[in-house]
């Protein structure tokens, strides 16, 4: 087997906790026992995801340790968005859409009959590839959005200060918005209101982080110092961070695991190790094991590109 490769075994709107923060841990009580201990942070096991009859992801099993970032690539529309949104049961606020198999959470299942949706839509912090603020609050209320609702966890008032500076020094925001945190949040630039997305999530200190194309719709520059960026959140705030991107480079820079997905029905058809030290460095992208990732990853995904048009014009 290859150095590199692991074996592979594969809106909003109706929701309550969506609608409050549009990312998701906004009350403290836990899903997860405290005798639910597992090396595993996440586990997805025979994971088929349905938009009503359509199956959109098969038989994706995996496992994620606590505290690594792991990244999904494919070609588009192959399900990467559908798994990840499986993770946090986002992907069920859809009318018609399903998943049959097991995620767990710390070992529980969060599809169990007895786990609340809303409650694990709050427990895993989520940012979108839109940054989606809360247009009349402020900067410092929408840090703090998540925390206000987390009254099961005693959080005190008096903390948010510390939280809010935390938070967006974390999500490298602070200096330009610290003068001007009763400003609306919407008044930001895109890459600033992305910042402040992060910021919120990570106010809320979740274990999880997913993450769906989260810097896609930001300019080159903006997009490398957010990369930069998120693993000093990682490194910082320990959290496991499992993210979508169609950008190749991005997922071996920030990744600790790389996971190739097959065209639809998505499938998981090779886990790659990115072996490289961190802290990272952009230089590193010439290195040889890079490069080496890198064909893999691109080699696969131009096959799984071109076997989706011909399913497509069949
Ligand atoms: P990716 O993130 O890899 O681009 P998605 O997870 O968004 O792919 O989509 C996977 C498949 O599921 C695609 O065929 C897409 O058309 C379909 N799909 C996504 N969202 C919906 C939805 N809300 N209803 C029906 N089909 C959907």
């Amino acid at each position: 087997m290859d150095a590199h490769r692991t074996s592979v075994s594969s809106d909003t709107a109706t929701d309550p906790t969506v609608e409050a923060t549009g990312q998701e841990k906004l009350v403290t009580s836990s899903i997860v026992s405290p005798e639910a201990v597992t090396q595993f942070r996440i586990e997805l096991k025979n994971l088929d995801i349905y938009y009503s009859d359509f199956l959109a992801v098969q038989g994706v099993s995996l496992q994620v340790r606590p505290q690594s970032v792991m990244s999904f690539i494919g070609p588009s529309g192959c399900g990467k968005s559908t798994v990840l949104r499986s993770i946090d049961r986002m992907h069920e606020v859809t009318p018609g859409a399903r998943v049959s198999g097991q995620v767990l959470l710390d070992g529980e299942d969060i599809y169990a009959p007895n786990v609340d949706p809303v409650l694990v839509r709050r427990t895993i912090g989520m940012v979108f590839q839109r940054p989606n603020p809360f247009p009349t609050m402020s900067i410092y209320d929408n840090v703090i959005a998540g925390l206000k609702l987390e009254k099961s966890r005693g959080v005190k008032k008096s903390s948010f200060d510390d939280t809010v500076e935390r938070s967006l020094q974390g999500a490298n925001l602070w200096d330009e918005v610290k003068d001007r945190l009763d400003r609306p949040g919407a008044g930001l630039s895109g890459g600033q209101q992305q910042r402040l997305c992060i910021a919120r999530a990570i106010a809320v200190e979740p274990e999880v982080l997913l993450m769906d194309e989260p810097f896609g719709a930001l300019d080159a520059q903006t997009r490398l110092m957010m990369q930069e960026n998120l693993l000093s959140i990682w490194s910082e705030f320990g959290i496991t961070v499992v993210f979508v991107t169609h950008d190749v480079d991005e997922s071996i820079f920030l990744a600790d695991r790389v996971l190739i997905m097959s065209a639809s029905p998505g499938s998981v058809i090779d886990d790659l190790n990115v072996t490289l030290p961190r802290p990272r460095d952009p230089a590193m992208a010439t290195g040889s094991e890079f490069m080496a990732l890198k064909k893999i990853c691109l080699d696969q995904i131009r096959a799984e590109s071109l076997r989706a048009f011909e399913q497509q014009n069949r």
